[in-house]
């Protein structure tokens, strides 16, 4: 029988989350661990033994077996080094052993992760160590600890130690703002972060009939279907009886996880889903974002499917983005960019959306480097995606505030007043009216921006660690100012309006879409960044070093380490595109059209034998042998300018984006018009239309 699932009791059941701690901790251990948390105090020793020691039994008491350093390196996926518990306890009896020590400190071997040159420099050993505010949890009988991985000498080397260190950056500048508007009792101001992430799903079979998907994550051929999302019927459509179970096993593994999944719904493109979860803090949502993306993959393979987070898995139909939404909240539980009813409360609003305003048009290039992948540069620009300019859509009714603030005018016709920061209440701002503007890459939705440039397979702690120093400088730039001056309100007018004239470029609430914005964005003076090739050398422009630098999130190697990263993945993997694509096409392509073309022609001579008429053998023989032999030449010249890829990695990024893309889209246009011309049972792989009506 199948027992009805008790959601309550289901949810969290696989974390040692606060609940269990507060159950199975003497109180004085729990008390010095919530210090630790809230105040970010160490953890003594004896401490440490006793939360492992209770860690363990209700791991184990759950069938774990094995315990984990589970850590992000900046590879921007997860890593584990699994050790059992067990230990030899003479007699050929074992005992289940975990300590105090090997929670709080592990040692995987750092080689083999990447280092951006971090090992070159400094020690090649690493060491993960345990980070108490993210709970750990069990997943496939290991027992998982959230680390950070750092080398000897104390560089980072994972996306999570940058991303606390930024978390703790911002709440110190915002509690400077919020003293000066006479808040005594704010402690923390916590980044709040809620990634929707899109997927697709596809059949499991005809997945392993495709090199190129197992390969690369994407389909590196394929003709448009005949039909697409035309019919816009999948948006928000019925479940398939088939992505309702998946969905249903996905959901109820996340919550045994503690993740927060909420919505489930179709996207635009067939085959297309979004999981979103309720937000939480920013390392949470981080983590659970990994979490889920590996659940997502594991849960399809029990369902024969499998689930595609590549930012473009098909072209000429929607990519996948991970919409990363953020804010700001007070442990006092106000989200300091909620429009607020009193004077006061608005003008603490717009003190941090004029700050959020400065920030993203003072770092608009670094916020796209965030973004910046090999594999986002098929989906940004695209018709459905934000552009790769950065701007902020702030809807109507907010705009025409900052347009009275700016020119000191009225803020609406009824009203006869100006609006004074400060002073005034602001006019409500309807919610509903906030988020009709898909097009924006950064939106306004009322209480919360959304960055929609990341793509699916990102890491959201790149995004994330950037908004919150940017946000950190400039509230630090504010609170210097406004902390000496002599009136408050009046310098808080004279601030607030003076950032807003002198950052409006950035705000722009029209048609991301429009080429027209394209032009405009250039006369603003706006960074255009169409590719990750051009964004990536922003990364380490000297005023982006100097901004994480000065906050103490990064030191220079750590900026430089990163960079050089990326700038490899981007070359590594349009080297592993080109080198699928040649084998694809010598030993799946070629062959196959040869033999079409060759019965082709054997039918049109048993035909002329008989007098019959053999126009189509003959003409259709033609047309595909004549692509056949374009297709040998382009793969030819893909496979000579390959080899001569130059060594050094930026230069190789270049060379992949100027020479490796452009031969491999002509090579790619000549398979997908052979593929039109070839009956079905020659083509050597599942086509578009399969691939994405199939489940
Ligand atoms: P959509 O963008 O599809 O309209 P929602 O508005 O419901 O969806 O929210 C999208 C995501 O934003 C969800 O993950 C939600 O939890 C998150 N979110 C809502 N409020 C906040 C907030 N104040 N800070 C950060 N994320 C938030
Ligand atoms: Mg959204």
């Amino acid at each position: 029988m199948e027992a009805k699932l008790h959601l309550p009791e289901l949810f969290g059941s696989q974390v040692f989350n606060e609940w269990t701690m507060k159950e199975r901790l003497s109180s004085a251990s729990y008390g010095t661990w919530k210090k630790c948390v809230t105040e970010g105090t160490s953890l003594d020793i004896s401490t440490a033994n006793e939360i492992a020691e209770a860690m363990k039994q209700w791991a184990v008491e759950k069938g774990a077996t094995h315990y984990t350093h589970w850590f992000q390196p900046m590879t921007g996926v997860t890593a584990e080094k699994h050790d059992s518990f067990i230990s030899p306890a003479g007699g050929g009896k074992i005992i289940m052993e975990f300590s105090g020590k090997e929670l709080v400190r592990g040692e995987p071997d750092a080689s083999s992760f990447p280092s951006g040159g971090l090992r070159a420099t400094f020690e090649a050993r690493g060491y993960t160590a345990w980070d108490p505010t993210s709970f750990a949890f069990i997943k496939e009988d290991s027992l998982c600890i959230p680390t950070i991985f750092c080398s000897y000498s104390g560089h980072a080397l994972d996306k999570k130690t940058p991303l606390l260190r930024s978390m703790d950056e911002v709440s110190r500048q915002a509690i400077r703002i919020l003293r000066l508007f006479g808040d005594t009792e704010t402690r923390r101001v916590t980044a709040q972060v809620g990634p929707e992430q899109e997927y697709f799903l596809i059949d499991k079979e005809l997945f392993r009939q495709r090199k190129d998907l197992q390969m690369t994550g994407r389909t590196l051929f394929g003709a448009k279907p005949p039909r697409g999302q035309e019919l816009e019927d999948h948006y928000f459509g019925a479940i398939k009886p088939r992505v309702a179970a998946y969905m249903k096993d996905l959901d109820e593994t996340l919550w045994a996880l503690g993740v927060l999944s909420k919505t489930k719904h179709n996207e635009v493109a067939p085959s297309q889903h979004e999981m979103a979860p309720i937000y939480s803090d920013a390392n949470t949502a981080c983590d659970h974002n990994q979490i889920a993306m590996e659940m997502m993959k594991k849960v399809a393979d029990r369902h024969g499917l499998v689930c595609l987070l590549h930012e473009k898995p098909f072209a000429g139909v929607n990519g996948s983005g991970k919409h990363d939404n953020w804010s700001l909240s007070t442990d006092t539980g106000h989200n300091l960019f909620k429009p607020g009813s009193t004077p006061s409360q608005n003008a603490r609003f717009l003190l941090f959306l004029a700050a959020f305003i400065k920030g993203v048009d003072d770092y608009q290039d670094f916020l796209r480097t965030t973004v910046a992948t090999a594999g986002n540069d098929h989906r940004l620009g695209a018709q459905e995606a934000p552009p790769a300019v950065l701007s902020i859509f702030l809807g109507d009714e907010l705009n025409a505030v900052v347009e009275s603030i700016i020119h000191d005018t009225r803020y609406t016709d009824a009203e006869k007043k100006m609006l004074k920061v400060g002073v005034d209440v602001l006019p409500a701002i309807r919610q509903d009216n906030t988020d009709r503007n898909r097009t924006s890459p950064m939106a306004f939705t009322g209480n919360k921006f959304e960055f929609r440039m990341p793509g699916s397979s990102l890491s959201v702690s790149g995004p994330n660690i950037a908004l919150n120093t940017i946000m950190a400088e400039e509230l630090e730039q504010f609170a210097d100012e406004l902390e000496k001056a002599e009136d408050f309100q009046s310098a808080l007018h004279q601030l607030v309006k003076r950032t807003l004239t002198e950052h409006q470029r950035i705000i722009f609430n029209g048609n991301g879409y429009d080429d027209a914005w394209l032009q405009e964005a250039e006369k603003r003076g706006l960074s255009n960044l169409k590719s990750a090739a051009d964004a990536l050398p922003a990364y380490i422009a000297p005023k982006n070093i100097q901004l994480f630098v000065k906050h103490g999130i990064y030191t220079e190697a750590e900026v430089r380490a990163r960079y050089e990263i990326h700038v490899e993945n981007y070359a590594a993997v349009i080297s592993i595109e080109a080198k699928t694509m040649i084998d694809m096409i010598r030993h799946d392509i070629l062959p196959a059209v040869s033999k079409y073309a060759a019965d082709l022609c054997a039918r049109a001579d048993s035909k002329k034998q008989l007098d019959v008429p053999c126009a189509y053998e003959v003409n259709t023989a033609r047309g595909v042998a004549k692509i056949t032999d374009d297709l040998m030449e382009q793969c030819r010249v893909l496979a000579s300018d390959l080899e001569d890829m130059p060594a050094g990695p930026e230069e190789a990024m270049r060379y992949c984006h100027d020479t490796l893309l452009p031969d491999m889209a002509e090579a790619r246009d000549s398979v997908d018009v052979l593929e039109i011309l070839t009956a079905s049972e020659y083509w050597p792989m599942p086509v578009y239309s399969q691939l994405l009506f199939s489940v």
